[in-house]
């Protein structure tokens, strides 16, 4: 008999080297690593959603007549190791796996690596597409991978609808009709299994308890993919980087937890929405938007995570060097954006694109904090998180810390981006338009301190010098940096 062994990621029976393996010839291992689950201060419904898959996916296969065997172990080396000496099988096998490090560990232990079809462009063709260009920005990557996998390309070769992207339609804040309503996602109810794996979790993990927003089996994401395509995706497209208080889901497809640990295929779920176009259910900026989300940006940060490969992750190209501040971790705050968006990691290990972008990386980016100790914590605390999603998204989309290698330019914004784009600053304590005084909003006050800390750096940057150069002209431009010092020191105390 040969083995192949799935990591906690790989959840799908046709990803690589499961996808021809035989009951008859083939056994599967799994294994729970209890160092893994000791590694980080992980969210409850993070480590959740992983482990609770394993398992359902261990009784899957064993319906399909596989034996599997699914242990819990010091390591992965050690339930390797210990594997290996119990059934002795002729080979080992294991896909590709989605990290640097996992890679290392297959590659120093005895198991023949298959080659990965967990995404739609594998990193060897990233890396080939990338070779010789001078710059590789994503709409050109998404442009490329559009042509080459057919989605939303008319009968031409040309882009359905005329444009390769209706962005622009896709920037509507949220709307002002307090009647106006989201669908509400599915939800499961949890079982033994998930009460068992709840029991099992250590103690260093926080966050609410799962609440079955998140599905841990292939059949449930399936069902979650069928319900966004037919009731919500024809609304995702304008309001895809709205912030509200009164939905923490919009009309977001919350798909990503289960495309990054395998439940879902990012082939299947593209195929699904581009028939719901092919029907004429939903429009063309609900569609592309979507489409892009996924074989775009999903695809393209996959792509530069390998590219880039380990050195990226000390980058730190402006010096930021404060830790995460307190609230962060538990302290309270005024600051309603902030409280609005780390009330949804702590409910749901979730916030949305613009979320972290535009609020919780935001701060950071203005606060100065280093870019490692947020990709640490955003990678421990969301439902989705891998180190793949959060170094490109953490160190160079959110903090900048690359340079400008992924990113034009910062993503910094004051308190009138977020007014603009959420219904959080009207009742909030602090005033958005106020840059000094006790209640200037943190945002605003931090911006222009930003600009004006980083001008030599950024007033060469032609997407950002417009703004620098309105920095040297502020008439209190002192007493905002006297307002900042004291904002950063209370946002170190934990006390905003
Ligand atoms: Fe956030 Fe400032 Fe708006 Fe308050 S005023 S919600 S701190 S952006």
């Amino acid at each position: 008999m040969q083995t192949v062994w799935v990591l906690g990621d790989q959840l799908n029976r046709d990803i690589g080297a499961l996808r021809d393996a035989d009951p008859e010839t083939h056994r599967v291992l799994l294994v729970e690593s209890t160092a893994k689950l000791a590694s980080k201060r992980w969210h409850r419904q993070r480590a959740h959603l992983v482990v609770a898959s394993m398992r359902r996916f261990a009784d899957e296969l064993r319906s399909a007549g596989f034996e599997v065997d699914h242990r819990r172990s010091d390591s992965l080396r050690d339930g390797f190791r210990e594997h290996v000496d119990e059934f002795g099988p002729e080979r080992v096998l294991a896909t590709e796996p989605a990290s640097i490090a996992g890679l290392a560990l297959l590659e120093s232990l005895d198991v023949e690596i298959v080659r990965s079809n967990q995404f739609l462009c594998h990193y060897d063709e990233f890396a080939e597409w990338a070779s010789g260009r001078k710059s590789f920005k994503m709409d050109d990557f998404y442009r490329w991978q559009r042509r080459r996998l057919g989605y939303l390309i008319d009968a031409d070769g040309e882009p359905v609808g005329g444009r390769w992207s209706f962005d622009d339609e896709n920037r509507e804040p949220p709307p002002k009709d307090e009647s106006f309503t989201w669908t509400d996602p599915q939800t499961s109810a949890l079982d033994d299994i998930d009460r068992g794996v709840l029991d099992d979790l250590p103690d260093s993990c926080w966050g609410a308890e799962p609440d079955g927003t998140w599905a841990t089996s292939r059949r449930r994401a399936l069902s979650r993919l069928r319900h966004f395509v037919d009731e919500v995706l024809p609304g995702f497209g304008p309001h895809e980087d709205a912030m509200t208080t009164r939905s923490w889901h919009l009309a977001h497809s919350v798909l990503s937890p289960y495309m990054n640990i395998g439940l879902l295929l990012p082939g299947e779920v593209c195929d699904a929405v581009q028939e719901a176009y092919d029907r004429g259910d939903v429009p063309i900026n609900s569609a592309e938007g979507f489409i892009r989300q996924v074989i775009g940006w999903r695809e393209y940060v996959w792509g530069v995570y390998w590219l880039w490969g380990t050195e990226y992750r000390s980058r730190n190209e402006l010096g930021a060097d404060r830790p995460l501040p307190p609230v962060f971790t538990g302290a309270d705050t005024e600051m309603r954006c902030v409280r609005a968006c780390l009330d949804g990691v702590n409910d749901r290990a979730y916030n949305h694109h613009i979320q972290r972008l535009m609020v919780l990386g935001n701060l950071s980016l203005l606060h100065g904090v280093d870019p490692w100790a947020l990709t640490d914590w955003m990678w421990s605390g969301f439902v989705d998180g891998a180190e793949w999603v959060m170094l490109p998204n953490v160190i160079g989309m959110s903090q900048w810390a690359d340079g400008g290698m992924m990113a034009t330019k910062p993503y910094a914004a004051g308190g009138n981006y977020i007014d603009t784009m959420s219904d959080y600053c009207g009742d909030c304590r602090f005033d958005r338009k106020q840059r000094v005084g006790d209640d200037a909003c943190p945002f605003t006050t931090l911006y222009w301190d930003f600009l004006a800390r980083h001008h030599d750096r950024l007033v060469k940057n032609p997407r950002v010098a417009r703004q620098v150069r309105a920095s040297e002209r502020l008439s209190n431009l002192d007493a905002v940096r006297e307002r900042a010092v004291e904002v950063r020191s209370r946002l170190d105390a934990g006390d905003l």
